[in-house]
């Protein structure tokens, strides 16, 4: 099936198609990862999760998909110097190296980044790579080399530019994002890797090293200009060496457009000569009480503080799918509390569909798995609009057909509902109804610990753990294949 996607370049809705063969090849721009990723950050790695399963399964295209992780800017510095408040005894003990301590603080959230995302159902087997910037230096210098041979560039301070004015006199700097010109600080330098469109400027490819910072040689016309990347120089240099240019799509969310994806489409034009993508695609926000959810604000909550308050993050991740990604997401409690019951509503008709696809075998064929399927992926494929496909999805549900359907039909709507699944993560195929669907991870891991105490008949221990979840808000009760979770 045909799929459309808003291009934020164009600013319009294009048909999609690879620019090599059936291969998709897709760049998301990754966490930062100086702290616990909030849900609002989420957003925008789920976003391109469902983009690229639904390539997959609905345009039926193979996925070559690239998900940086930066894991040297202001940022991982500031939070891994030594004295920093934010520093954590599992990350281990400081080293005067800054290099290292960098590395221990930043390999420490990679971790729960991981975690985080796959407890989100993203499945870190879909990655063809995870880059962390560190890694690329070498090819980051490349580039920056290549921009200040083509006179894109220029040394100050020890620092190395982009010098904008010299970009626009042959190309265009403001293809995502329409920049103010007549406040252009001309030869203004700006060293921050984020700034806002009123600060348009020289933007650093690479800082002069600093006292006490991690760095790097790097030797230009001869001269060692020892220090390290800008952030935007990273993701450039990583999508050339591993997906070539141009690929097929670029994903991050609205804030990015401006300056990091700016910056970018300046820096691969200007060093490589070729622009990074065909397609941008942009989330939106993710809010709270109307306000972006935002490390600075204060307003936000990692996905640790949901599952401690007793959420289920797949109920979470279809919350959040359950809205437009281009639209803004209001998250409330509420809303989670509804995808629950949404998620359960589909979760127990699978279970019954496996029930009806038991019987005998005839030809009662009517046509209608096929014309739901239709439905559901044509809303997807325009897209990605996940309320109308759901909204498809639950009034099939709530119409006297679903139960109404032949054994072959049966067979049928499972092999859809396996399809759907492959799209939302959300369900478990099978008709088991063993495990409970509802219990985040922690939950489980606490009841298959008193599971094993019991099996062990270290019976203070079970009973210590069962009171444990009681205090959660789990009541434990045994059954024949283990145990299963009732809340409170
Ligand atoms: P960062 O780790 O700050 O580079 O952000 C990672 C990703 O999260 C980027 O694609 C951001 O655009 C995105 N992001 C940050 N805050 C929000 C939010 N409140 N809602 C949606 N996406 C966000
Ligand atoms: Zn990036």
């Amino acid at each position: 099936m045909t799929i459309k996607l808003y291009n934020s370049l164009s600013k319009k809705v294009e048909q999609f198609k690879p620019l090599k063969g059936n291969e998709v090849r897709m760049y998301s721009c990754g966490p930062t990862v100086y702290n616990y990723a909030h849900i609002g950050n989420m957003r925008a790695f789920l976003f391109a999760d469902f983009l690229q399963r639904v390539l997959r399964t609905v345009g039926k295209y193979e996925m070559r998909w690239v998900m940086n992780i930066t894991d040297i800017d202001d940022k991982t510095i500031r939070d891994s110097s030594i004295g920093s408040k934010e520093w954590k005894s599992e990350m281990g003990e400081q080293t005067e190296s800054a290099k290292d301590n960098l590395k221990k603080l930043t390999s420490f959230y990679e971790k729960s980044f991981i975690d985080d995302i796959t407890k989100l159902g993203i499945n870190p087997k879909h990655f063809f790579a995870m880059p962390k910037a560190t890694d690329y230096i070498k090819e980051m210098q490349e580039l920056i080399l290549n921009i200040i041979e083509n006179g894109y560039a220029y040394i100050a301070d020890g620092s190395v530019y982009f010098d904008v004015n010299a970009w626009r006199k042959d190309d265009k700097y403001g293809k995502l994002y329409k920049i103010d010109f007549d406040n252009f600080k001309s030869g203004y330098r700006i060293d921050s890797d984020q700034y806002e469109r009123e600060q348009a400027s020289d933007f650093v490819l690479w800082k002069e090293f600093k006292e006490n910072e991690p760095y790097w040689d790097f030797e230009i016309a001869g001269k060692n200009y020892p220090g390290r990347p800008g952030w935007h120089i990273e993701c450039s240099a990583m999508e050339y060496v591993l997906l070539e240019l141009p690929f097929d799509i670029h994903t991050g969310g609205v804030d990015l457009k401006f300056p990091h994806h700016e910056d970018e489409i300046a820096q691969s034009k200007a060093g490589y000569g070729i622009e990074p993508t065909a397609f941008w695609c942009h989330n939106e926000f993710l809010e709270v009480e109307k306000r972006k959810m935002s490390k600075s604000f204060g307003n936000f909550f990692t996905l640790r503080d949901l599952i401690k308050q007793g959420l289920d993050p797949i109920d979470i991740r279809l919350a959040m799918l359950s809205a437009h990604y281009a639209s803004k997401y209001n998250f409330t409690f509420k809303g989670v509390a509804a995808a629950h019951k949404a998620r359960v509503r589909v979760q127990e008709y699978i279970y019954y569909v496996w029930e009806l696809a038991k019987g005998k075998v005839s030809n009662d064929f009517s046509g209608k798995v096929e014309e739901l399927r239709n439905k559901v992926f044509a809303e997807l494929a325009d897209d990605l609009h996940t309320p109308r496909a759901l909204a498809a999805m639950f009034s099939f549900l709530n119409d006297a057909q679903s139960n109404n359907l032949s054994v072959n039909e049966a067979q049928q709507m499972l092999g859809f509902l396996t399809e759907m699944n492959d799209i939302f993560a959300a369900w478990q195929i099978s008709e088991e109804k063993a495990k409970p669907q509802s219990a985040p991870q922690d939950i489980i891991d606490i009841a298959n610990e008193r599971l094993e105490a019991k099996k062990n008949k270290d019976f203070a221990r079970a009973d210590a753990l069962r009171s444990k979840l009681s205090e959660l808000g789990y009541l434990v009760k045994d059954s024949k294949d283990g145990y299963e979770l009732i809340k409170n």
